[in-house]
């Protein structure tokens, strides 16, 4: 076949559309072998609006009943909120997995006084965590529109571990921790990747501290990752939470079509025989009832693929 000008141009434009539409979703969906031997567990949990009810009673009444395990309510007023949470998950088979923000202030506010309010805010939601024995509390070191912030310098991030670590340790004497949330350069430039947050913890363990971990949220890490399974396998222990969206649009898994291949991040997950939760943050654009059934339909099928 003859490649006139036109012609080349045309196919170019064709094949430079199909990279863009697949630079979204890099994670590839490997064939599984025959046999898994992974001890990883798949423990859903959703955060408190997640999932359609009136109110928190008939929403953990529909998690029950399509077997989701963990419940992650906001950081917010925690402390004063232990004994009614206590009370809802009484007799089911739901427990408290991570509990999201609710601070104030963050850890590398230039100002004295922002900072003190993002340790004493914490210390108040770590306790209460403790008490319900979550898994950890989930923060963003800042986020870009909290200004005036520290230069984004060593001394900074030394600065940053030091604080988290103390952080850490009174998470530890509490019986659960601190986690790193990366968040994608739109939100949080600071803080993008898996691996990143991971060293983190690395080096402030290295310093004599406890209690520190990370997660990885496959929203953020759409746009930050080369690899899910590479940023999963790169948190190693330190892996503690995974949040889970569709990838196009932060909605419900699977309403984004195609785009919601969860696999490759799966696959990391049974690699490390994680057995914390993963758990929903999103929204939707359908009838919850049938968008959270049909994700959590498709989470488990997908689940049930990855064989390691
Ligand atoms: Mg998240």
């Amino acid at each position: 076949m003859t490649l006139d000008r036109r012609n080349f141009l045309k196919t170019a434009a064709v094949g430079t559309a199909a990279v863009t539409a697949g630079a979204v979703g890099l994670s590839s969906c490997t064939p599984a072998p025959p046999r898994c031997t992974s001890k990883a567990k798949l423990k859903i949990s959703f955060q408190e609006g997640i999932a359609p009810g009136a109110n928190l009673y008939e929403r953990l009444d529909f998690m029950e009943e399509h077997g989701v395990v963990g419940l992650e309510p906001g950081g917010r007023g925690l402390r004063g909120r232990v004994n009614s949470l206590r009370e809802a998950l009484s007799g089911r088979n739901i427990k408290i997995s991570a509990i999201v923000a609710g601070f104030d202030g963050w850890v590398i506010a230039e100002e004295d006084e922002t900072r003190q309010r993002f340790v004493e805010s914490m210390q108040e939601i770590i306790i209460g965590a403790g008490e319900l024995e979550s898994t950890g509390v989930i923060f963003v070191p800042a986020f870009n529109g909290q200004r005036p912030t520290m230069p984004h310098t060593m001394a900074t991030r030394d600065y940053m571990c030091e604080v988290i670590g103390r952080l850490g340790d009174f998470a530890h004497s509490h019986g659960t921790t601190v986690i790193f949330e990366p968040l994608n350069r739109r939100e949080a430039f600071v803080q993008r990747q898996v691996a990143d947050a991971a060293m983190k913890c690395r080096d402030i363990e290295n310093a004599g501290h406890a209690g520190v971990t990370c997660m990885g949220d496959f929203w953020h890490m759409t746009w930050e990752e080369t690899c899910d399974y590479a940023a999963f396998m790169s948190a190693g222990k330190y892996l503690q939470h995974v949040h889970i969206a569709s990838r196009r649009h932060r909605r419900m898994p699977g309403e984004d079509g195609e785009y919601d291949c969860y696999r490759a991040g799966f696959r990391g997950l049974k690699m490390l025989d994680y057995d914390k939760y993963i758990s929903f943050e999103c929204g939707t654009a359908g009838d919850r009832y049938e968008t959270v059934t049909a994700a959590l339909k498709l989470i488990r099928e997908q689940w049930d693929e990855v064989i390691v």
